[in-house]
C-alpha cells in the first residue's frame, strides 16, 4: 500500500513520535525549517515515494506509525548526503534510521534483501557474498587471483552482532 493511501485519515501518534525523538541523540528534528536542501541532493530521490524533507515533516508532526509500515523507509541508500547538506543537524538520514529501527521493533514487514544481508553478515562477516569476475572468456575467483582466503567470523563476532541486533 502506498504511503499516500496509508496517510488517508491518519492521526498523529505522539507516543510513537516521542520514541523517534528518543532515538535521535544529538539531532533535533524540530529544528528542520523545510529548506529542502536534503531533498535537492538526495541520491535516492527517484526511488523515494516521499521526499526526504517530507519524511522529516511527517515524523515531526507525529505520523510515525504510517511511516514505519511504508516501503519508503527502505529506499534510502544511506549515502549521508543529507547529513552533510542539512544546515540544522536535523537530517532525514537519522530520522529514517530511527524509523527503520522502530519498524524492526514493531515487527513491520522488512524487505527480504535486508534480512538476507543480516544472515550473510552473520555467516560470512560481509553484507554481500564475494563474487567471481569475468574478463573476456575467463572467469576468476579469489583463489585463482591468489588473494588470501577470507575467514568466516568467529563466535565472538556472531554473539556481539546478535546482541547489537537485539538492543533497542
Ligand atoms: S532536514 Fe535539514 S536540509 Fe532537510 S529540509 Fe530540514 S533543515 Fe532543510
Ligand atoms: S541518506 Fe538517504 S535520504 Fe539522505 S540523501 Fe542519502 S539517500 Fe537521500
Amino acid at each position: 500500500m502506498s504511503l499516500v493511501d496509508l496517510m488517508s485519515m491518519a492521526k498523529p501518534n505522539l507516543e510513537s513520535r516521542a520514541k523517534i525523538f528518543s532515538k535521535l541523540k544529538g539531532r533535533d528534528l524540530v529544528n528542520c525549517f523545510q529548506c529542502i536542501k536534503c531533498t535537492s541532493g538526495c541520491t535516492a530521490l527517484k526511488l523515494l515515494e516521499l521526499k526526504p524533507h517530507e519524511i522529516e515533516k511527517l515524523a515531526n508532526l507525529g505520523f510515525v506509525d504510517e511511516l514505519v509500515v511504508s516501503d519508503v523507509l527502505w529506499t534510502c541508500v544511506t549515502c549521508l548526503k543529507c547529513v552533510q547538506r542539512c544546515p540544522q543537524k536535523a537530517s532525514p538520514y537519522h530520522v529514517i534510521m530511527a524509523l527503520r529501527n522502530l519498524a524492526v521493533e514493531k515487527e513491520a514487514k522488512i524487505p527480504e534483501a535486508f534480512m538476507k544481508a543480516v544472515s550473510q553478515i552473520l555467516e560470512t562477516g560481509m553484507a554481500e557474498a564475494y563474487q567471481k569476475i569475468s574478463k573476456g572468456t575467463e572467469t576468476f575467483d579469489r583463489e585463482s587471483l591468489k588473494l588470501p582466503k577470507i575467514c568466516s567470523p568467529g563466535e565472538v563476532f556472531q554473539t556481539l552482532f546478535l546482541k547489537a541486533l537485539e538492543e533497542k
